[in-house]
């Protein structure tokens, strides 16, 4: 037998986006969900220069195809 009780649990979310690069805010649909940017979480290792560092930073859409431009290998685009 199972004996239930309601509680109330507090919850994080993110309710705004800011695109590290060009500093404009990522916009919201009419239903409040995000339109789509690109998030980065990396924690350097010991093989790297910045070896312990935690980077963190998101870029919107706009940002991300000026970055990639400049790539001398052009990244693939597989369309599914
Ligand atoms: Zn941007």
């Amino acid at each position: 037998m199972r004996k239930i009780k309601k509680v109330l649990t507090e919850k994080e979310e993110i309710y705004e986006v800011y695109c590290n690069m060009c500093g404009n805010a990522i916009q919201k649909d009419q239903f409040g969900k995000f339109y789509e940017y690109l998030s980065i979480d990396k924690h350097w290792g010991y093989l790297s220069s910045l070896d312990g560092q935690k980077h963190s930073f998101d870029l919107c859409d706009t940002c991300y195809k000026d970055i990639i431009s400049k790539f001398k290998i052009k990244i693939l685009d597989d369309e599914y």
